[in-house]
């Protein structure tokens, strides 16, 4: 018997073995767990800049950024030191601070359409809590989402299956009661069609609709210009509230976030109401909701809406949001995060024509995403007829050389101020020697 020299021990492997000892499935969010592409996830040990080093000490490129709040890179040296100032000064009172204040200013400034905001700890706080919002404003039940996005795991958000017309209630999570999704109606994204339809029969009843503007969840699926324009003429005739989910691309495509993009086709675009989470606490949890005045009066202490948090707009956090904010103001953040962006897409569209493997990619400031197809696709069905063995060989055949891109093919990526031209053409690199085992 040989004794196994430490390069031989798989430390990722031995984590992982203790973790799912005592975390169901050895991870505290599922995807992590590498379920749809196999093998064993890689413990992160530390990161800084564009990188982060596994268990092992090996070196990745991350393309993930904590799926999207690390949008300045890791350990930026003015957020580090925003938020060891902010824990010498205490970690939570339970009591309002100057820097919440500051914080939702910074945020109304950035995105106009909402005249106040609440600050909470996770997206998906936000997104339930929007939705409450919503309902309690209008006096109405039933909203809307589309097949394929992502707003949180809150109960009545569990929902996308049944794509069908006027299809209520197919929850896709046990535990989730068909009573409570009854009033959730789901439809194809990017489907003017059905939108029409489902409006003509329920819009009266609609508190809102909400969307994901690009959709993150399923890699990176825009809403057409036309469908977006006719969410809002619909939602404005109805008397629903257009809610935006912006966790993921808030402050990610556009300082503004993706409702600004969707402005420069549609002149005087804005939804009622705006979902963040990710970005604005830099990677720390925070999140928040937001919209017209008139509407988030409906909140408690003023309204009859209850919302209440222990550690909403904690002081950590908010200091780690602030910082953040104010670095990505900087003149010419976003087209340089975009003209990257651009780069990594460019480079892997070479790679892959190079070896005759279909790709197609498309990006918006610094979010991205690509498919194994010949076109962008327009909506959830067709994301799903990927084939998941191939992306699962670009997926591995990629964290073997050093690239560490989402473990799911129905993931959007994420470029940092901190990724260089080097790092970009490095990842194009493994890519053109991955294309080959596919071509
Ligand atoms: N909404 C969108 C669009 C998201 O992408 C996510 C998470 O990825 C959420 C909501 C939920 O946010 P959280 O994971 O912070 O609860």
């Amino acid at each position: 018997m040989t004794l196994a020299t430490d390069s031989t021990i798989d430390r990722n492997q031995q984590l992982f073995d203790r973790a799912r000892q005592v975390i169901p499935g050895g991870v505290n969010s599922p995807v992590r767990a590498f379920k749809a592409v196999g093998g064993t996830p890689r413990f992160i040990q530390r990161a800084q800049g564009a990188y982060f080093w596994d268990a092992n000490g090996k070196r990745y490129i991350d393309y993930i950024g904590s799926w999207g709040p690390m949008i300045l890179g890791h350990g930026h040296p003015a957020v580090v030191e925003a938020v060891q100032k902010a824990v010498l000064e205490g970690f939570s009172f339970g009591a309002p601070t100057e820097r919440e204040v500051e914080l939702a200013e910074a945020i109304l400034e950035r995105v106009p359409s909402m005249d106040m905001v609440r600050l909470v700890s996770s997206g998906t706080e936000a997104g339930m809590s929007a939705i409450r919002l919503a309902r309690g404003a209008t006096g109405r039940s039933k909203i809307l989402k589309f097949e394929g996005c992502y707003h949180g795991h809150a109960d009545a958000l569990l929902v996308k299956a049944g794509s069908g017309l006027a299809t209520f209630g197919n929850p896709t999570s046990a535990g989730v009661p068909p009573e409570v999704v009854q009033h959730t109606l789901v439809l194809e994204y990017n489907n003017i069609q059905q939108l029409e339809e489902a409006f003509a029969l329920h819009g009266k009843e609609l508190a809102c609709l909400m969307i994901e503007p690009i959709a993150g969840n399923m890699n990176f699926v825009r809403a057409s210009v036309p469908f977006m324009r006719r969410c809002r003429e619909l939602c404005t005739q109805y008397g629903a509230l257009f809610v935006f989910d912006e966790v993921m691309t808030g402050l990610r495509v556009a300082l503004g976030s993706a409702q600004s993009v969707y402005a420069r086709s549609i002149p005087g675009f804005e939804p009622d109401m705006t979902v963040l989470g990710k970005v604005i606490g830099g990677g720390m949890p925070l999140a928040a909701f937001g919209g017209k005045r008139a509407v988030m009066e409906q909140l408690a202490p003023l309204g009859p809406v209850y919302q209440a948090g222990t550690l909403s707009g904690n002081p950590v956090a908010t200091a780690c949001g602030l910082a953040t904010l104010k670095e990505i103001g900087k003149p010419g953040f976003y087209e340089e995060l975009g003209r990257k962006a651009q780069l990594l897409i460019s480079g892997l569209q070479g790679a892959a024509d190079k070896a005759g493997v279909d790709f197609c990619g498309d990006s918006e400031g610094g979010m991205f995403g690509f498919f194994l197809f010949k076109e962008l696709p327009q909506n959830y069905a067709k994301v799903m007829t990927t084939d998941n063995a191939r992306f699962n060989t670009l997926f591995h055949g990629l964290l073997d050389r050093g690239v560490y891109i989402a473990p799911a093919l129905y993931e959007a990526g994420f470029m940092s101020a901190a990724h260089t031209d080097a790092d970009i053409a490095e990842t194009a690199a493994a890519a053109a020697d991955v294309f080959k085992l596919l071509s």
